[in-house]
């Protein structure tokens, strides 16, 4: 088998594996200003895609162009959330470099993809395909191949413990390769519950104070995540940006999240904003959280509610997630201030930052590699992934970090 990492190495956005040239893992996009794509646009027999995310699916499109046609193979809610994700990428960068592909191409997506389930094989590009519960997003999956010689295991994105919205994965299936994310690799997650409840009594205690809670949170798994932890903690929320139609979606997947109910009851506990007739002005009066895109400030509703709420120091802006270096959200937490719709704006409400994050942190990683101690193990997706290979190393683990574009030969 040889494998070659098209991006996504050492990095963590635009996720792309190309194997034995004809089978295609993810093609995603690594989001910035301006955006950017695998180093190639490979023409494979077939593509899998491990989930829903930007960074997995982003490019996918643009695999459509010309006479290409490959069928896409992936879960019912990732092939949903990538159609979302497409079209909101032609809503922003439409017609530019910045998107590489046409709404044509968006099109064609719907006549090539093929929908899987977990643990039902299939074939693609001559090889068999098993997806497993990733527990990262609602249809994440681990990805097994099988070319007949070599089982390569992709682990996508993946978290080892339970999340509100989705179980943490559990499969470990036989594998001679596994290509392994490394997100969270030097990093420790506090235990969950008590997240949750510093979270709860932080937005309590604003709530009683009179003021208002902005939770800005990634539409896709965060936006959920937060309407469950509302719900259960009872706390007044209303839901705006991306997420309430990502929120609507899942509905109709119930075998893809951890509890359906409890979601069902989570969606009607939040009020989804409209956004017609000054609606955003008008609940940043309200006692409530309010759960927006997006996540790490650099558009969406946000865009309204920050600057509505940032001069009152009893309201709380309460950061759910990573935020990335040169992103308005970072600048927040760092300086105290952050150019919002192109304004420098100094905020004088509280923010704070909390991890609910969906990736296995450092021992996450190193319980799952203990069920692969005599496979080849190939570091990606993370921006320390020659350091975490070295680690393994010294654990007895026979571990690398590839390069962008070189061939692996297993
Ligand atoms: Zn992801």
């Amino acid at each position: 088998m040889n494998i070659q990492l098209l991006g996504g190495a050492r990095e963590v956005g635009r996720s792309a594996v190309l194997v034995n040239n004809s089978l295609l893992l993810d093609f995603g996009m690594l989001t910035g200003n301006p955006p950017q794509f695998p180093v190639e646009t490979p023409k494979p027999d077939a593509v899998v895609v491990s989930h829903g995310h930007l960074d997995h699916v982003g490019t996918i499109p643009a695999l459509l162009s010309g006479n290409n046609r490959p069928p896409i193979h992936w879960t019912p809610p990732t092939y949903e959330l990538a159609l979302t994700l497409a079209r909101d990428t032609l809503k922003l960068h439409g017609g530019t470099y910045n998107c590489p592909f046409t709404e044509n191409d968006v099109k064609r997506v719907t006549e090539v993809s093929k929908t899987h389930g977990y643990r039902e094989t299939f074939e693609a590009a001559g090889h068999e395909i098993t997806f497993y519960n990733a527990g990262h997003i609602p249809g994440s999956a681990h990805v097994l191949i099988d070319d007949g010689d070599t089982r390569l295991l992709y682990t996508g994105d993946f978290h080892t413990d339970d999340q509100r919205l989705v179980t943490g994965t559990t499969a470990r299936p036989d594998a001679d390769v596994v290509i392994c994310e490394s997100t969270y690799s030097d990093v420790e997650h506090e235990d969950r519950v008590n997240v949750e409840e510093q979270f709860a009594q932080s937005v309590n205690t604003t709530l009683w104070e009179g003021g208002t809670v902005v939770v800005p949170a990634f539409a896709i798994g965060r936006t959920q995540e937060m309407l469950l932890i509302c719900d259960e903690y009872d706390i007044p929320c209303y839901v705006d940006g991306m997420g309430k139609q990502v929120t609507e979606m899942l509905r109709q997947y119930p075998e893809f999240v951890r509890d359906a109910d409890a979601l069902r009851r989570a969606k009607s506990h939040a009020r989804f904003v409209t956004g017609r007739d000054g609606q955003r002005k008008r609940i940043t009066d309200q006692k409530a959280a309010i759960i927006t895109t997006s996540g790490m400030l650099s558009g969406g509703p946000a865009m309204t509610y920050i600057p509505e709420i940032r001069s009152n120091p009893v309201n709380k802006i309460t950061m759910t997630g990573y935020q990335v270096e040169g992103t308005p959200g970072r600048d927040l937490i760092e300086s105290g201030s952050a150019e919002i719709d192109g304004r420098v704006m100094p905020v004088s409400a509280q923010v704070e930052q909390y991890d609910f994050s969906a990736h296995a942190d450092r021992d996450g990683l190193l319980n799952f590699l203990e069920s692969y101690r005599d496979t080849t193990v190939l570091v990606n997706h993370g921006d320390r992934c020659e350091q975490f290979a070295t680690e393994l190393q010294e654990a007895g683990i026979e571990a690398t970090a590839p390069e962008i574009g070189s061939v692996q030969t297993i």
